[in-house]
């Protein structure tokens, strides 16, 4: 568990550059030693040698530098997985959404990304023995599809208590790329804070691709777009939380068979996302979801739906 830097001494450092660090919200070990250390000198205007030295400080408190991969596989005994709603959607997910990983939900409009997002931001609330992660949930909403009512519809199909629902989601509206990403990277703060426990961002793209426009700009915007997914991935394995993005399809003009749309945000996109989900509409209020990209589920297709209790199971 994460330490406040408070209550242990970082050897040799002084309280005025401790009080530096507290005050833009690195107020644990694990803050301070998942943040590179140019960050931290930006951000606290401390000298490069201060930052690097309470980097590397941090970074010896909780690192055990290599380990037996037995040891990595107790870790992961302690990874959770967030029941989707949809018993076939947790099957082809191995149990369900997964702590410690990005997951990505990719498709088109009305393919039930918000949707899904919606259902785990009450899903994730409930105990762990009932398939959540007894968290809060911390959304950053970039499109202005965050809809209250529609979370607390949800958790009164289900029962749940919706007025403590909502207080147990945290949401931010991101209004630019730079905005957003401000908030991830302060995410580590609010994370520790509120014992959140998912941290959703709908959509991660869309202010970048409105934003950089022209092929002059396009490797600035990956990197900035890769730094953002650097630092969720950070997040989720320092505080043992879920990462959930959403992103829309692109239809690639030049294709001649198969499918026409892929995912935004190109390689950095693909390669930082743990699991890569594909959500197709189906009939009626059905949807298909595929898993695409995943180190270790197999690409498997499952069947769910959408009613007013969010992401439901679906009868074939
Ligand atoms: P976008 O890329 O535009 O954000 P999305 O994949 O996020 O799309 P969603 O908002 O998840 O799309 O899905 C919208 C669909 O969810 C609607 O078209 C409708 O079919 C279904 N839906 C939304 N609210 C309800 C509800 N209260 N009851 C039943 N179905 C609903
Ligand atoms: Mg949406």
């Amino acid at each position: 568990m994460a330490e406040d830097v408070e209550m242990v001494d970082l050897d040799g450092v002084s309280s005025m550059t401790l009080a530096k660090l507290r005050k833009v919200g690195l107020t644990t070990y694990e803050a301070i030693a998942v943040t590179p250390s140019r960050e931290i000198e930006d951000l606290t205007g401390m000298g490069a040698d201060t930052a690097q030295k309470v980097t590397q400080l941090a970074r010896d408190k909780i690192d055990h530098g290599f380990i037996p991969a037995t040891e990595v596989l107790e870790q992961r005994k302690l990874m959770l997985r967030c029941n989707t709603g949809s018993p076939d959607l947790n099957r082809v997910l191995g149990g369900g959404i997964e702590t410690c990983a990005i997951t990505e939900l990719i498709g088109e409009f009305g393919s039930g990304k918000t949707q899904l997002c919606f259902t785990l931001s009450v899903l994730a609330q409930q105990p762990v023995e009932q398939g959540g992660f007894a968290g809060k949930v911390c959304v950053i909403d970039t499109e202005g599809t965050f809809i209250p009512e529609r979370i607390k519809q949800i958790a009164e199909a289900r029962g749940i208590d919706a007025t403590t629902i909502l207080q147990n989601v945290l949401v931010a509206r991101a209004y630019n790329s730079e905005h957003q990403t401000i908030l991830i990277k302060n995410l580590p703060q609010v994370v520790q804070k509120n014992n959140v426990k998912l941290v959703i961002v709908d959509s991660m793209i869309g202010h970048f691709r409105g934003e950089f426009i022209g092929r002059g700009t396009l490797s600035d915007r990956q990197q900035k777009i890769g730094a953002c997914l650097a630092a969720l991935l950070r997040v989720a394995e320092a505080f043992n939380l879920a990462v959930v993005l959403t992103n829309q399809v692109q239809a690639k003009p030049d294709t001649a068979y198969g499918d026409p749309n892929k995912p935004t945000g190109g390689h950095v996109m693909a390669h930082a996302c743990t699991h890569r989900i594909y959500l197709r509409k189906g009939k009626e209020n059905t949807r298909i979801a595929q898993v695409i990209d995943s180190p270790y589920l197999p690409e498997e297709k499952a069947r769910f739906a959408v009613d007013a209790a969010g992401v439901i199971g679906c009868e074939q």
